[in-house]
């Protein structure tokens, strides 16, 4: 690095990168950063101020709208504390988050199952239970729903001895941490595959839920005519040594809001059939109608088995 000194001869202004228009904005920057030691770094943000820049030029905001946009970002942070993250919520509601989610969970090829946002909800310790068990504690209203799928590899070998994690919101829309009304980690279970790699449960119908909108980002959306709700789902990561785990989410194919899933989440591949029985006993549990079935396969690929840190405790 050149250590500053003064001259005893007169510099050249002529000769020095300094800003002519507003084109040489971008290139005094692009220069000021050349050298950053970390290659990753330097090659993001080299490619943050290109593209920010551009969309200035595009946008041609005035200085008030400038102030605005700044005061919109700084705004995201002061919304931002334990039990909300409006930064993220941000992220959610343009797309971002769901670009890199689909990006980095690739399907072209392999065939397996795609992946979907873990959202801001999922808990550690889910109660383990055993399939065909019940994961609603509570006795709240709702159509029971019964769940059940086989896990299997890309090169369609059924996984014995899977990790099922399931977890969703109650039928009035609220996970239980929302919710003093249920019981601790009320619609979450931990299930395992059986010798043909299946798995069963049951649960109670999801509702859809709002994303918080006391924030920016609620005034961003009501900006947009945008409502706020994300469709009926529930939540699944599948998980087996030697395989890389599934974090998705299956949607509910009777919701109206699929096309406008307020943090974009619904994959094509994702809407599962919930279908509603009027007539008849339950396929285990002999549950008398009317209930919901919901079949739902889920495939993994080979690779590293992790696990993803709970956002909330
Ligand atoms: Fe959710």
């Amino acid at each position: 690095m050149e250590t500053m000194q003064s001259r005893s001869t007169p510099q050249s202004i002529e000769d020095l990168a300094l800003i002519d228009d507003e084109w040489s904005v971008t290139d005094v920057v692009r220069r000021a950063m050349e050298g950053t030691e970390n290659p990753r770094l330097r090659t993001v943000m080299a490619a943050l101020v290109r593209h920010l820049h551009e969309f200035l030029r595009e946008v041609r905001p005035t200085d008030e709208e400038f102030e605005l946009g700044l005061e919109f970002i700084a705004a995201l942070g002061h919304a931002t504390h334990a039990t909300n993250n409006e930064v993220v919520l941000a992220a959610d509601v343009l797309g971002l988050s769901t670009l890199v989610t689909t990006m980095n969970n690739s399907t072209a090829g392999g065939g397996r199952t795609p992946g979907a946002l873990l959202g801001p909800f999922y808990r550690a310790n889910a109660p383990r239970y055993q399939c065909g068990d019940c994961v609603v504690q509570d006795d709240a209203p709702g159509l029971p729903l019964f769940v059940s799928g086989t896990v299997r590899a890309t090169d369609g070998t059924p996984l014995r001895g899977a990790t099922v994690e399931v977890w969703q919101a109650s039928p009035v829309g609220l996970y239980d941490n929302q919710d003093p009304n249920q019981p601790d980690r009320n619609l979450r279970g931990l299930f395992q595959t059986d010798a043909e790699g299946g798995y069963h449960f049951r649960t109670v119908r999801p509702a859809g839920y709002p994303v918080p909108t006391n924030g920016p980002v609620g005034e961003l959306l009501a900006a947009q005519f945008r409502h706020p709700y994300r469709p009926a789902h529930i939540h699944f990561i599948v998980a087996a040594p030697g395989y890389r785990t599934l974090v998705t989410q299956v949607f509910a194919d009777d919701s109206d809001i699929l096309e406008t899933d307020v943090t974009f989440g619904v994959h094509r591949q994702l809407v599962g059939r919930f279908q509603q029985v009027e007539a008849g006993r339950s396929p285990w549990g002999d549950i008398p109608a009317p209930f919901y079935t919901l079949a739902f396969d889920f495939t993994l690929e080979p690779g590293v088995q992790t696990f993803p840190r709970p956002p909330i405790d």
